[in-house]
């Protein structure tokens, strides 16, 4: 990640850490691999601490870029004329880097990385295959460049500031080549961070959690939709989310600008005396004393074992449920206004549903930012602006990456141009979560018939009951909700450790 503008091998930079360069600014302005990336929520999007924040900011970078101002990886913007994303910083024009005198510790490494290796007990320098440059490069030289970075890295100030930045430490790449063990650099990391290994949730990780999922029970027919990945990991663009095992459980957790939570119990077959307690220990040591510490969606079968525990229970905005044979049929008075929207859409629109495509992508992100508009234009609350704010990013993970993660996607078109969309996913094979809906407030009744459509579809596949998730509290959203009546609300429960001794 580094669009070299400066000019030569071993040239450093400004203060705070500066690391020498190996690869030369004409190499770097004539290759297309840096600072461009293939998904929102790539692994390899430049980390930034937060001095390396503020200067990026000095530096003309928009506030926007950066989720959390302690320390993030930045959001990617789209291409502007192509598929992927880009980072904020980089000048498509120019290829290179509108901060490179500011660039992180991160982009500075490149192509040089650092990593655990495959058994996350060792951290690791590595070079990275995917960089020209180094693969025409002598190893020789190579391995002088990486003696002097070495040595860099050992300096107390940046040994500190990698350890106080995990994420600076990415997983193992098959396509990094190793060049040396850090052991001073893995002793300082589980010093402070704990010696269980801490991975990235990526999309690798899916597979492993719906497999302990499946093996809890707390996943069923009526349970939160909580209990399915893709409702974590649609947010790793803004948070990022990290899993260890404890006690033979899978821990989940989130870092978020207030701090580290869980955003679900330890998840594993038997009693989480052991594991909670361990997780708790750790959010203890990196959160300190802070109220964020904290596990979410506490499924009922937990209530009375954290009650045991000794924890304080607060309740928070329950799922919506509804019988989805009753959202298909509209039948009878109480869904009169529904389905007199719905056909209302279908008799004035010449409209056309199809299944979503990542070639949507373009129009998907066109019409959220006109339903932006239009939800603020009618006074949307603060609250409810700031959760629109932070939602853009996760539907640009969504609609990347929607066909990985198994989600099931609609479009609604007029006149061939794109006005709704929706995504959902089965937490069972009884249950459809509706995920999220979008759709152009200015034309009467598509909001409901994307809706009922949705539902429709869901029932043609076997679908008992439709989940559309909570309401966050939010008044309007809470009566839309309701007036489709739900059977049943299901309890969603917080728990906070009872004292943060
Ligand atoms: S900060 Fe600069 S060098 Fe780093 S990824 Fe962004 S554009 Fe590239």
């Amino acid at each position: 990640m580094s669009a070299n503008t400066g000019e030569l091998v071993g040239a450093f930079v400004t203060p705070p850490i500066a690391l020498p360069q190996l690869v030369p600014s004409r190499t770097c302005l004539q290759c297309d691999v840096c600072c461009r990336f293939p998904d929102p929520d790539s692994a390899l999007r430049p980390y930034f601490t937060e001095n390396e924040i503020t200067q990026a900011l000095a530096g003309g970078i928009e506030a926007t870029a950066f989720p959390n101002r302690l320390g993030s990886q930045v959001i990617l913007v789209p291409e502007p004329h192509g598929e992927g994303y880009l980072c904020p910083a980089f000048d498509a024009a120019t290829s290179t880097c509108r901060i490179y005198e500011q660039r992180p510790l991160d982009c500075q490494l490149y192509p040089l990385a650092l990593m655990w290796n495959e058994p996350h007990d060792q951290v690791l320098l590595g070079w990275d295959t995917k960089c020209p440059f180094m693969r025409e490069e002598i190893p020789g030289e190579i391995q002088r460049h990486a003696d002097r970075v070495m040595a860099l890295l050992d300096q107390p100030d940046i040994l500190d500031h990698v350890v106080a930045h995990p994420r600076l430490i990415g997983r193992f790449q098959e396509d990094v080549v190793v060049l040396a063990l850090l052991s001073r650099l893995t002793d300082a990391v589980a010093k402070q961070w704990g010696t269980a290994p801490l991975h990235r949730f990526t999309l690798d990780d899916i597979p492993r959690m719906t497999t302990v999922l499946d093996r809890s029970g707390w996943r069923h027919a009526q349970s939160l939709a909580a209990y399915s990945p893709v409702y974590h990991y649609m947010w790793n663009g803004l948070l990022a989310y990290w899993w260890m095992e404890l006690e033979g459980a899978f821990c989940l957790f989130a870092q978020s600008p207030d701090g580290w939570f869980m955003p679900l119990p330890p998840i594993g077959a038997g009693s989480i005396d052991k594991s909670l307690c361990g997780a708790m220990g750790l959010l203890r040591r990196w959160n300190g004393d802070s109220p964020v510490s904290r596990v979410e969606n506490v499924p009922s079968q937990l209530v009375s074992e954290f009650e045991r525990l000794g924890y304080r229970l607060t309740p928070k905005e329950p799922d919506y449920l509804y019988r989805a044979t009753d959202l298909e049929a509209l039948a009878g008075d109480r869904y009169r206004s529904q389905r007199a929207l719905c056909n209302r859409f279908e008799r004035e629109q010449p409209f056309e549903v199809s299944t979503y495509q990542v070639g949507d992508r373009q129009d998907c992100r066109a019409l959220l930012a006109d339903w932006s508009r239009q939800k603020q234009a009618e006074g949307l609350e603060s609250f409810g602006a700031m959760l629109l704010a932070d939602a853009a990013s996760a539907h640009e993970v969504i609609w990347s990456q929607a066909s990985a993660l198994r989600l099931t996607g609609k479009v609604v078109k007029i006149h061939g141009r794109l006005c709704a969309y929706t995504f959902g996913y089965w937490l069972t094979s009884r249950t459809f979560c509706v995920l999220l809906e979008v759709a152009d407030r200015t034309v009467p009744g598509l909001a409901q018939y994307l809706f009922w459509e949705t539902c429709r579809m869901a029932v043609a596949e076997g679908a008992e009951y439709i989940n559309t998730m909570d309401d966050a509290g939010l008044p309007g959203l809470r009566a839309s909700k309701q007036a489709y009546h739900p059977i049943i609300l299901i309890p969603n429960v917080a728990a906070f450790p009872a004292c943060a001794s």
